[in-house]
Order: C-alpha cells, then structure tokens, then sequence
C-alpha cells in the first residue's frame, strides 16, 4: 500500500485541522494557520572559488507572529522545496506554542548540497542568503538559527553580514550562534539534550526505566549524536545508529563517545561508517529494525512510513527530527499503543535554549552551561507533563494533545490582538 501524500505542508495542515477539531476551535483560527503570513523565495548568486557565479535559491517563510516575532532555521539541503519551509515554519509555532515560550514560527531555506562545497563558497552563499532576506527578518520580527547542514560557524556569518548592513551589532538577529560570539553555552547540545530528557520521561510515564533500556537512533547528525550521548549517560545502551553512511549495530551498545569522537575526525567526513566498535555495519535503512524498547528517528521527514511501520519493534518513539512519521504510519503507531512523543515537543530543545540565547543578548548578561541546562529541563519535563495531563484528560495521542495545547495559546494571543473572535 502506497502513502496517500508525503507532503510535509498537506500533513502539517491535517494536523492543525485536527486539533482545532479536538479543541472545538472555530474556522476562523483554522483558516489562519492553515498557511504561513508570507514566505518569500530569493535568488542568491554566488561566486564560486572556480571563478563561476552559480545562482542558489533560497526560501524564508514566516507562518504566524501572534505570539512573538517568527522563529527558526535554515536549512541546506538538495531537496528543500517551498512547501517544505511552509511546513516547517508552521511546526515552529506550534514547537513555540509547545514549549511556552514567546515566539511565533519561521523557517528558512536553501536548495544546496552544501557537502561538495570549500568553507569560502558556503560563507559567501550565507552571507548572500542574509543580505535577501534581510527586509522580512529582525530580531523583533524573525529570528533565524541553525537547522539541518547549518552551525554557529554559518550563524556567526549571518550575524556579521546583517550588522553590517544596519551599521550596528545586532546579536539577536540570530541564534545558534558561536559561544565566542554571543552563542549561548548548552545550544549546541540543546536539541539532542532535549531529545534524551524526553526519551527519559517517556520511560518513566510507561512505567519503564531508561538505565539498561535499549535504543536505535536514525541519523547522527547535531540532534542525533548529543540525543546518543546524554541518553548513554542517562543509562541507556545505544544498540543502533544510521546516518546516510550506513547502520551500525552492536547488541551491547555502541560506545557513543568514542563513535562521536570517530565522527569528528576530518577524515571520515562526519560519517559513521567504518568505526570499529560495531559488530555489523548494514544498510542504513535498517536502523527501525532491531529488537528495541526505543526508536528515535532523529533525519529528515518521511522517516516512518507504511513501508518500515511493521519493522518497528519498539514501544515508545522519540521524534528528534521535524515531521519523521507520515500520517499513515501515525495511524498504525496509535493502533498498536506505541508511545510517540511528537516532534514538536520532542525536539523543542533548541529552539527553548535560542530564546535563552536571545533574552541573554538582549540583556546582555550571560548565563554558565548548568544554569541554561537547568532551566531547559524545567520547562521541557513542564511541557511533558502537561501534555500527557491533557492526552490523559481528552482521551487523544500525544501529538493531537500537543497540537492542542500549542494551537489553544496561539488562538488566544490572536483573539487577544482582535484578529480572531
Ligand atoms: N532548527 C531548530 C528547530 O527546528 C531550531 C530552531 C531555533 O533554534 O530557532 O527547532
């Protein structure tokens, strides 16, 4: 049986219906969020180190600011397409919603294969991207940060370019930024660190422990590998990891830190693959097959579909990436009372430490890594207990509960600012 639509904005927008359904919310506040305020496309040429200018194009999509300015990265990856950066600005409100804190959603994007490119041509394609998108962003208007195949390095040029362009220092115009450079301590490992806190209250809230548990984490990226680590140190026996490399699988657990260190050296390119410690290195679509308490698909979208859902042997799923599971594998998941933690919640870390990081540069005082951590666990175990009090009290998934508790905050600023009844 093949998906009915894979389109991240078409599932984005069954999602919010929904859950404005579940919250007997009216058409108006549906027909608001069904779409993004504006979404721009740019055209960015590039000078490329062979002397050619290539034309990159670029999207910046801003779904809803009822709450606070936008917020949100940018992404750098081949298949970027508008309706993905739609979607994805709209799941930021809602992660914003989620995790209480006062912004709307944004996202941004470049259609780029950033891998083959020297450090020059990606600074002069940021800096370009910035300098397009400079009239629809601010740091009270949106707020970009990393995403998929963006770090500090790319923030921190981002952050020169547009200081440049308003002839002043503009830290907060950006998040995700270099800690030498008005970044925050703990943003770095924000996303991954939320992922494993929420592997562990999901443990906990099926009556499970998260020491000696086993667990399979698809993609080893920035969210991927930091969820590897803090779960290790929480006690759990990280059995399985995939990026695009392959699937690497070792029945007593992988050493996560020595494997984050292999991953780390120049020249195996950020790839997991040929690192010693595993007794099978597979193909990477393997990583939701093995005999596991946990899967956490911590990629890209479209991660669980029709065609994995019944490889699935775990009982609970952490979702660090946006949008991994297709409707119709969610369907599946709440039929067989697999236990989501939906996305929005999941991996809402990062953007929670970027609003620390912004109300830091704001007030220009700086906090140290333990007081940032401190305060993201609060409010992230806050945000699941909440959640799972309404889950309990309305009888839906979690993801429909989260989706509530987000589109009910948004829908009251927008009533509170008379753009709805
Ligand atoms: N790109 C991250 C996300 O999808 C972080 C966004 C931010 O820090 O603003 O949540």
């Amino acid at each position: 049986m093949s998906e009915k639509t894979l389109n991240p904005f078409e599932i984005v927008q069954q999602q919010i219906k929904d859950a404005c359904n579940a919250l007997g919310e009216t058409e108006e506040v549906f027909e608001v969020l069904k779409q993004p305020k504006s979404c721009i496309e740019v055209a960015l040429p590039v000078k490329m180190d062979n002397g050619e200018t290539k034309v990159f194009t670029g999207y910046r999509s801003l779904h809803n600011d009822a709450i606070g300015p936008g917020k949100g990265g940018v992404r750098y990856h081949q298949d970027v397409h508008m309706d993905e950066v739609k979607a994805l600005s709209a799941w930021m409100t809602f992660k914003c919603g989620v995790a209480g804190i006062p912004y709307g959603g944004g996202k941004g994007g470049i259609v780029v294969d950033p891998t083959n490119m020297s450090s020059g041509e990606i600074e002069r394609l940021s800096r370009a991207y910035i300098r397009a998108i400079a009239p629809v962003v601010g740091d009270q208007v949106d707020i970009p940060a990393p995403d998929v195949n963006t770090n500090p390095q790319i923030m921190g040029w981002m952050v020169d370019e547009y200081s440049s362009l308003k002839g002043q220092n503009v830290p907060g115009i950006v998040t995700g930024k270099p800690v030498s450079f008005g970044g925050s301590l703990g943003r770095f490992e924000a996303t991954g660190y939320g992922v494993a806190l929420m592997m562990r209250e999901a443990f906990k809230a099926t009556k499970k422990d998260i020491k000696d548990s086993k667990v399979a984490i698809q993609g080893f990226g920035n969210v991927g590998r930091f969820a590897a680590l803090y779960a290790e140190e929480m006690g759990a026996k990280v059995v399985a990891v995939s990026d695009v490399s392959c699937c690497l699988y070792n029945p007593n657990g992988l050493d996560v830190k020595e494997l984050y260190k292999y991953v780390n050296l120049s020249v195996n390119k950020n790839m997991i693959k040929g690192f010693k410690g595993a007794t099978e290195e597979l193909d990477r679509n393997k990583v939701f097959s093995f005999e596991v308490d946990l899967v956490a698909p911590c990629a890209l979208e479209n991660a669980i579909t029709l065609e994995n859902i019944h490889d699935i042997k775990a009982s609970i799923i952490v979702e660090g990436a946006n949008g991994p599971t297709t409707p119709e594998a969610d369907k599946i998941i709440n039929e067989k009372g697999i236990f989501l933690v939906p996305d929005i919640l999941a991996n809402g870390g990062g953007v929670m430490v970027s609003y620390f990081e912004w109300v830091q540069n704001l007030q220009n005082y700086y906090w140290t890594f333990e007081e940032v951590q401190e305060k993201q666990e609060i409010k992230m175990v806050k945000a699941f207990d909440d959640i799972l009090a309404l889950m309990e009290e309305h009888k839906v998934s979690m993801r429909v509960a989260a989706f509530m508790m987000a589109i009910k905050r948004v829908a009251d600023g927008m009533r509170a600012r008379g753009w709805v009844k």
